[in-house]
């Protein structure tokens, strides 16, 4: 197979001990990739501190103390203890690490703190399954990642918060000055954060219920009320009305850091529920947000969207010949074929198993089937390597519907999969949009699975 670009984003390096990841070391390889990222085992200090000090993709760096007792296993308690002390002094101090110990290394007490004084981004007990250790890499991942943009209103008087510095770290600030058509802004900017002051909550106790009771409202928003002075009879009143946390307004930097906090923990739990963890693409809920926020832009601007979906071919067959494990490679490399040839400003989701959606962002129906048919040229050109020296191409169809012509997420979707029927119909590797009921297909000897 073409390795042009990696398989899988994101890179554990890994000091093992040897015994523990042997029998284990595939399944976890397996776990690893649907979470899009790849394991690369070290079972000796020095070439995994080499391996750290030119990691330049920010990988993860997990540590099995064990490996350490391996190494040493004839010494004495003492000198096992000295060699953390040796080992965490050869590690590159630039860098967190990740420790998986024993429940006995975990009771001593000392131990843990040695560790999280040691560059530590988490500890973690063994033995652990697998799938749980996969988890909870991923989601370190996730918070060291530059995350999206957090969006952020308030209602009142901030003081001397710097929207600037929160903007370096991906927090968008918008101040609404009119507690009557808060309501509105809210519904407009679609905020992941509302900060109200406590006079403008005085003023207006309704506030919070008319952003709460809105069944539309997006359950994972948080309103925040901003207190001068602790009062706690206010502090019932706006918890009993809908706040979800009291934030005191003190010193302009301190409110800037709980900020910050408040938007990594945001930024997991969206990314929890809207992506595909082993893509990194959105997933249908993560669309149907996104979608209905562009349209309603494409609606303000006056923009065409063009909105495709695609569907691999004879997948089951692909499946069938050469497991699914390979599928599931056959997909990731889609998904890095598409990523690649979309915009800042479009989107692009696995809504399924082997089904994407991409909406392109200020695009005619014409020149969405055109950028459809570009990435079927390009997908259609891979060689994948089934067995040794044995390539095949694989191929997808798609639909295109657009904007304004159809209106809602939904009635695009209805009309693109309708699309999609007809390009599988007239004998798949091909674009449909129903305009010109002309279809595009390359006539290149694009070998299918089947
Ligand atoms: P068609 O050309 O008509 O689309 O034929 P097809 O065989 O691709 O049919 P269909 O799209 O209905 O088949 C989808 C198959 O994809 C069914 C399911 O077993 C498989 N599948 C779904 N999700 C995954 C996945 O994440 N990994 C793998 N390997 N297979 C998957
Ligand atoms: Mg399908
Ligand atoms: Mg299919």
């Amino acid at each position: 197979m073409t390795i042009d670009v990696p398989l899988y984003k994101n890179k554990v390096l890994f000091l093992s001990q040897n015994f523990f990841i042997k029998d284990n070391r595939s399944e976890l390889l397996l776990c690893a990739h649907k979470y899009d990222f790849d394991i690369l085992f070290f079972s000796e200090v020095s070439s995994f501190v080499a391996a750290v000090e030119s990691d330049q993709c920010k990988g993860l760096h997990v540590i099995d103390l064990d490996a350490l007792h391996t190494m040493q296993a004839d010494m004495q308690d003492s000198r096992k203890t000295l060699m953390l002390g040796e080992l965490l002094q050869r590690l590159p101090s630039e860098q967190n690490y990740v420790y998986l110990q024993s429940a006995r290394q975990g009771s001593r007490f000392l131990l843990q703190q040695r560790l999280v004084d040691s560059n530590c981004l988490a500890y973690a007990e063994k033995p652990i399954a697998n799938d749980v250790l996969v988890d909870k890499l991923f989601n370190l991942f996730v918070q060291q990642k530059r995350g999206d943009m957090i969006r952020l209103v308030y209602l009142g008087e901030l003081g001397d918060l710097d929207p600037a510095q929160l903007l370096c770290e991906r927090i968008e600030v918008t101040q609404h000055l009119d507690a009557q058509t808060l309501h509105l802004r809210v519904k407009e900017l679609q905020p992941d954060i509302v900060l109200i002051t406590d006079a403008e909550f005085t003023r207006t106790e309704s506030l919070v219920r008319v952003l709460r009771k809105n069944m539309e409202a997006d359950p994972v928003r948080e309103i925040a009320l901003l207190q001068m002075q602790p009062d706690p009879v206010l502090t019932r009143r706006a918890l009993a009305s809908g706040f979800d946390a009291i934030i005191p307004m003190g010193d302009a930097g301190l409110l800037a850091a709980q900020l910050i906090n408040r938007a990594s923990k945001i930024r997991i739990s969206r990314d929890l529920i809207g992506k595909d963890r082993a893509t990194g693409l959105l997933n249908k809920v993560g669309l149907q947000k996104k979608a209905q926020e562009l349209i309603r832009r494409a609606g303000l601007e006056s923009r065409p969207l063009a909105f495709g979906v695609i569907d691999i071919d004879k997948f089951k067959t692909i499946n069938d010949t050469w497991g699914h494990y390979f599928g599931d490679i056959v997909i990731k490399r889609l998904s890095l074929t598409l990523a690649s040839q979309v915009g800042e400003s479009d989107l692009l989701s696995r809504f399924g198993g082997e089904e994407f959606v991409v909406v392109f962002w200020d695009c005619t129906l014409e020149q969405g089937q055109a950028k459809l048919d570009a990435m079927r040229q390009a997908f259609g050109a891979i060689a994948f390597e089934v067995g040794t020296g044995e390539l095949r191409h694989f191929s997808f169809s798609g639909g295109v519907a657009s904007y304004p012509e159809y209106k809602s997420e939904n009635e695009l979707f209805l009309q693109a999969d309708a699309m999609l029927y007809q390009a599988k119909q007239g004998g798949r590797n091909q674009i449909c949009t129903g305009s010109s009921g002309q279809a595009t297909k390359t006539p290149t000897a694009s070998v299918g699975a089947g």
